[in-house]
């Protein structure tokens, strides 16, 4: 098939990976000139574990531009454009855009929103632009995108017409996974309910960890380790830290929150959770000034991690770019080291150092992202102290003090 992608961010480019893989020809359209053009030399415009290779297996099968003039003769156009939460609603914008400029050169393909919009969002663009949408929203983590598109567990597909339903799912058919298909509004709300659900597993496993905090002999990794294998709860996102962040949940939590208070309902549990997870930097910041001798300023703090996840460089909504600022605005002198994930600013700062400088120089280490980098650090940070949000740290060695979240701090 001819298969138009527009927006090659963090879900277009491995959509449209993936989908050329499975031998379609793709047409890719971004905005961004530089992205375009790092592309067409095969060079990746973001971190993401085996996409380089998936990239340069595939180049044959890509035609870039930044128009959507390329993309006249494609049989189905999915739109893959940021929707951002502005003062606490979803903004169209980018939609918007990209619905206009395909609708262009282009009135007989099938369009496909994979965007993650509110339920109702389909209809109204349908509406204005006077064309069927098709709403496939996606699933996939970052840092495991390219196995989790081709591998999904399910696929969820919306829309008014049959035919368009039954075209969009054999562009999917390859993963040989359920499909839903349904109307637009329930695969739209589908996406924000998983979300939102998912948000609120790590909430709960964090309020557990609150607990576990005051009391003797109690660890959370353990007792979420033994709910974990009860399937009807299941092990995943059951794991406590710093909390929740990245491009999706913070943004689609209060999304759907105020979309349901539109709408005269309140969704109490997801507010909960949203409270929880703003929670979780003052709590760590609590627990680094105990360790401090109760100040952070002028104290010397050492952050491994900064992307919101292990294997990404996608450091937006991340938690640790959330406690680095609280800290630096303490008065804290904040080193920071992180396998792949940039902050310009805080290049520009100086806050960079080698993974072996941000440990010796700091009083103090948090591990704020789960790299698999930092699970033997113990070697390199003997007789300091770590607070390990992620407990990622292999054997504890007596040589340094690993401070847990989630259980009692007895130092
Ligand atoms: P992104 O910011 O990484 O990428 C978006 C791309 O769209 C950018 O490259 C941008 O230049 C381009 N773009 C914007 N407007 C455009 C236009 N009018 N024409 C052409 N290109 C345009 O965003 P993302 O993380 O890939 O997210 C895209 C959508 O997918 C969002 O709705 C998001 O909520 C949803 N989503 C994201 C993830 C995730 O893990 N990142 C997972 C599931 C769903």
């Amino acid at each position: 098939m001819k298969i138009g992608v527009v927006g090659l961010g963090h879900v277009g480019l491995v959509t449209a990976l993936v989908l050329a893989d499975q031998g379609n020809m793709i047409l890719g359209i971004d905005k961004d000139k530089k992205k375009i053009d790092m592309l067409s030399k095969g060079r990746p415009t973001l971190y993401e574990p085996g996409i380089e290779d998936l990239l340069n297996k595939n180049i044959k099968r890509f035609r870039l531009s930044i128009s959507c003039e390329l993309l006249s003769d494609a049989e189905v156009i999915f739109i893959i454009v940021p929707t951002p939460t502005i003062n606490k609603s979803i903004d169209l914008t980018y939609i918007n855009e990209a619905l206009e400029e395909v609708s262009r050169f282009n009135k007989k393909a099938i369009i496909v929103v994979k965007s993650t919009v509110v339920p109702g969002t389909a209809k109204l663009l349908s509406e204005r632009f006077g064309i069927k949408i098709v709403s496939n929203p996606e699933f996939t983590r970052e840092g495991t995108a390219i196995e989790d598109t081709k591998h999904p567990d399910r696929i969820v597909i919306g829309g008014t017409d049959k035919n368009t339903l039954d075209m969009v799912e054999s562009v999917w058919a390859f993963t040989g996974v359920p499909v839903i298909k349904t109307n637009n509004e329930n695969a739209e709300l589908i996406k924000y309910a998983s979300n939102a659900f998912l948000a609120t597993k790590i909430s709960f496993i964090n309020e557990i960890a609150n607990l576990c905090e005051k009391l003797p002999g109690c660890d959370v990794d353990v007792v979420a380790e033994g709910m974990g294998l009860d399937h009807r709860i299941a092990a995943y996102f059951l794991k406590a830290g710093l909390g929740w962040g990245g491009s999706c949940f913070p943004k689609d939590t209060i999304a759907i929150v105020s979309f349901a208070r539109d709408h005269k309902e309140k969704l109490s549990i997801i507010e909960a959770a949203i409270k929880v997870n703003q929670e979780r930097i003052e709590r760590t910041m609590e627990l680094a000034k105990r360790h401090l001798g109760g100040k952070l300023k002028g104290r010397r703090i050492g952050i491994l991690g900064i992307s919101f996840k292990n294997d990404t460089d996608d450091v937006r909504g991340s938690q640790s770019v959330k406690l680095i600022e609280r800290l630096v605005k303490e008065g804290a002198e904040v080193s920071v080291y992180d396998p792949v994930a940039k902050l310009e600013t805080y290049e520009k700062q100086g806050l960079y150092k080698s993974q072996e400088e941000c440990i010796k120089r700091s009083d103090l280490i948090i591990i704020a992202t789960e790299w698999r980098d930092f699970s033997d650090i113990d070697k390199i940070a003997k007789g300091k102290k770590i607070i390990d949000t992620r407990r990622v740290i292999n054997s504890v060695s007596n040589d340094i003090v690993p401070i847990g979240i989630g259980r009692l701090d007895e130092s």
